[in-house]
C-alpha cells in the first residue's frame, strides 16, 4: 500500500512540459507513481489519499539564495517558506556563513552577521561542514543544501585580515574547499561588497575556483562594484574566475535595477559573449527592483580590518568615529534607506536613515556609525523601494520575465529574516512570481521549470526538482487562480496565500494551508 496520494491535480512536472491532469503516489520518501487521467482506472490504494480538487501540483521550489542559516536554527518550522510552497533552500550565501570554524573565529563572525542573521547566540556546532549539515538535517521543515563560504576560508588562515591570502596560506584554503566540497557542500560562494571577502583579489579566487573546477561544482558569486576604492568591472571579473579556473559560474541576484529597467539585453551582453566562449554560466534573481543587507557594510575596507572587536573599538573611539562617519559622507547617498532591524533602539524599524539623521541632528555618516557602535552591528536596512513602485513593478516585470524565459536563469530570493521589518522578498518571492505570471500571461510551466529542474541540475540536488516516479516526494500544491503574495513594504511578514500543502521528502509539511510541524527536511 501506498503512503500518500494526490488525486486529480493538474501536473506540472518540472520539465517545463505542458501540465496533465492526473494523480501522484508516494511511498515512504519518495515518488512511486505518477498516473495520467486517462489511465487512472485501477488506482493504487494509499494511507491518504488528498484530493486536490484540479489544484496546480509541481516539484517544490528551490530557492537558490537565502539567508536563513541561523534563523532556521531558531524557526525550525520556517512557515514563511512553506507558505510560498519552498521545500529546497541554499544556505552559505555572499561567502558569509559559519562553517568550517574554529570555535573562536565563529564567536566572532556570529557578531559581525548580526545585522543579517540577528543576534542569536551559538549553541551550535560549525567545525565541518558536515557538523554544520547536521545541524539541520531531519531538524527543520525543509531541505538544505550549503554552499562553502569564502569567508571561513580567509577567517581560518588569515583571520580577518586586510593581507594577501598567498603561499601555505592558500594552499591551506585549498585543501578546506577540498574537504568540504567532499562533505557536500554543493558549490564555493562569496560576496565582495563584504568582509572579509572583499580583501580578496582577482588571482586568490582564480585559484580557489581552480578547486571547484575538480569537483565539477559552481563558483556563486555576490559582485562588487568597487574594489579599493576603484571602480571596477565586476562583470569581467567573475568571468576571467570561471575562465581561467576552467570551472562553472552562477550570479547571484543578477537582475536590472532602477537605473538599467527595461536594460536586459545591454546587462546580458558580456554574459551572453561569455557563453559563447563556452563558460558555463547560470543567474538567479528575485521579483523586487530594490534591495537589502547589513549596514556594516558601510564601514571602509581598514575599519573591518580585524574583525568584530577592532570594529567596535574603533567605533568607540570618538575622534576614529568621527573619521569613519567623514569617510561614509563622501560616498553616494544612500539617505532614504529603510531601517529593518535594531535591537536596542526599536522606534527607528520602518523610518528612513534620512528621517532619524535629521531627528538625531547627525550626518548620514555619524546616523550609521552611532547605530552600528549602540547596536553592536545588529543593523540591517532595505533600500527606499520608491514612491512610484508600482508603476515600477509593472516595467520590472518585463524584464524579470525577459530573464526567465532563458533556461539558465533560476530564482533566489535573498531572503534576511531578522527584524520587524525585513525586506518584502523574504515572505513573498515565489508567490509574487507566481502572480506575476498569471498577470502577465508568462507561461506557468516554464517558470516553474526554472524553481525547480534547473536549480536542481545545476547544484547537484540528487532525485529533486522532478515530479517523477523515484524522485523524492517534494511537492507543492498551489491554487494558480488565486495564489499570491501578500508581504509588502511595511506589512513585510504578511504570509502568501494560494499555496495548499506541501510535502517534504514524503511527508507533508504543510496540510490545508497550516505548518504541520513536521521537520522532514534533510542536508542534501
Ligand atoms: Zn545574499
Amino acid at each position: 500500500m501506498e503512503d500518500l496520494v494526490f488525486k486529480n491535480a493538474k501536473i506540472i512536472d518540472g520539465t517545463g512540459a505542458d501540465a496533465f491532469k492526473g494523480d501522484v503516489y508516494v511511498k515512504s520518501d519518495v515518488i512511486s507513481k505518477v498516473v495520467c487521467e486517462s489511465e487512472s482506472g485501477e488506482c493504487a490504494d494509499a494511507r491518504l489519499v488528498i484530493d486536490a480538487g484540479g489544484l496546480c501540483l509541481c516539484p517544490g521550489f528551490v530557492d537558490t539564495h537565502t539567508h536563513s542559516d541561523m534563523i532556521l536554527l531558531y524557526d525550525r518550522q520556517h512557515v514563511s517558506s512553506l507558505s510560498q510552497g519552498v521545500t529546497t533552500e541554499i544556505l552559505g550565501q555572499d561567502g558569509l556563513s559559519y562553517a568550517p570554524l574554529s570555535k573562536e573565529n565563529l564567536v566572532q563572525y556570529v557578531k559581525y552577521l548580526r545585522g543579517v542573521n540577528g543576534k542569536f547566540d551559538t549553541p551550535f556546532s560549525y567545525g565541518s561542514v558536515s557538523e554544520f549539515r547536521e545541524n539541520y538535517n531531519n531538524k527543520v521543515s525543509v531541505n538544505t543544501a550549503y554552499l562553502f563560504p569564502h569567508c571561513s576560508l580567509r577567517l581560518e588562515t588569515l583571520g580577518f585580515k586586510d593581507e594577501k591570502l598567498s603561499g601555505p596560506g592558500l594552499e591551506k584554503a585549498k585543501a578546506m574547499l577540498r574537504k568540504g566540497l567532499g562533505e557536500g557542500a554543493c558549490g564555493l560562494s562569496t560576496g565582495l561588497s563584504y568582509f572579509p571577502a572583499a580583501y580578496s583579489d582577482t588571482r586568490e579566487l582564480i585559484e580557489l575556483c581552480k578547486v571547484v573546477r575538480e569537483f565539477d561544482s559552481v563558483f556563486v558569486i555576490h559582485l562588487r562594484s568597487v574594489f579599493k576604492g576603484k571602480t571596477f568591472d565586476s562583470v569581467e571579473e567573475a568571468i576571467e574566475i570561471a575562465a581561467k579556473a576552467g570551472c562553472k559560474l552562477h550570479f547571484s541576484h543578477y537582475k536590472t535595477n532602477r537605473k538599467t529597467m527595461g536594460q536586459v539585453n545591454i546587462i546580458m551582453e558580456k554574459i551572453i559573449r561569455a557563453i559563447n566562449d563556452g563558460v558555463d554560466i547560470t543567474l538567479e534573481l528575485y521579483p523586487y527592483v530594490y534591495g537589502s543587507s547589513y549596514a556594516a557594510m558601510f564601514l571602509p575596507y581598514w575599519v573591518c580590518d580585524g574583525g568584530f572587536e577592532a570594529i567596535i573599538q574603533r567605533l568607540s573611539d570618538k575622534e576614529i568615529r568621527s573619521r569613519i562617519a567623514r569617510e561614509i559622507d563622501r560616498k553616494p547617498a544612500i539617505d532614504d534607506a529603510i531601517i529593518t532591524n535594531l535591537v536596542n533602539n526599536v522606534e527607528y524599524i520602518g523610518h528612513s536613515f534620512k528621517d532619524i539623521a535629521k531627528l538625531r541632528n547627525q550626518t548620514m555618516g555619524e546616523l550609521i556609525c552611532d547605530l552600528l557602535y549602540e547596536e553592536e552591528l545588529a543593523f540591517g536596512f532595505y533600500e527606499f523601494p520608491g514612491k512610484d513602485i508600482e508603476e515600477l513593478d509593472t516595467a520590472f516585470s518585463k524584464d524579470i520575465f525577459q530573464m526567465l524565459s532563458w533556461d539558465n536563469y533560476m530564482v533566489g530570493s535573498d531572503a534576511i529574516f531578522v527584524g520587524e521589518n525585513p525586506h518584502p522578498r523574504a515572505f513573498g518571492t515565489f508567490t509574487k512570481l507566481l502572480r506575476l505570471s498569471r498577470e502577465h500571461g508568462f507561461r506557468l510551466e516554464t517558470l516553474i521549470n526554472r524553481m525547480t529542474q534547473v536549480p536542481c541540475s545545476r547544484f547537484k540536488l540528487d532525485r529533486r526538482g522532478l515530479i517523477k516516479e523515484g524522485y523524492y516526494a517534494d511537492i507543492a500544491v498551489f491554487d494558480y487562480e488565486s495564489v499570491t503574495d501578500r508581504s509588502t513594504t511595511g506589512f513585510s511578514r504578511n504570509l502568501s496565500e494560494g499555496i495548499k500543502h506541501v510535502a517534504v521528502n514524503g511527508k507533508l509539511a504543510f496540510f490545508n494551508r497550516q505548518a504541520t510541524g513536521i521537520f522532514a527536511g534533510r542536508a542534501v
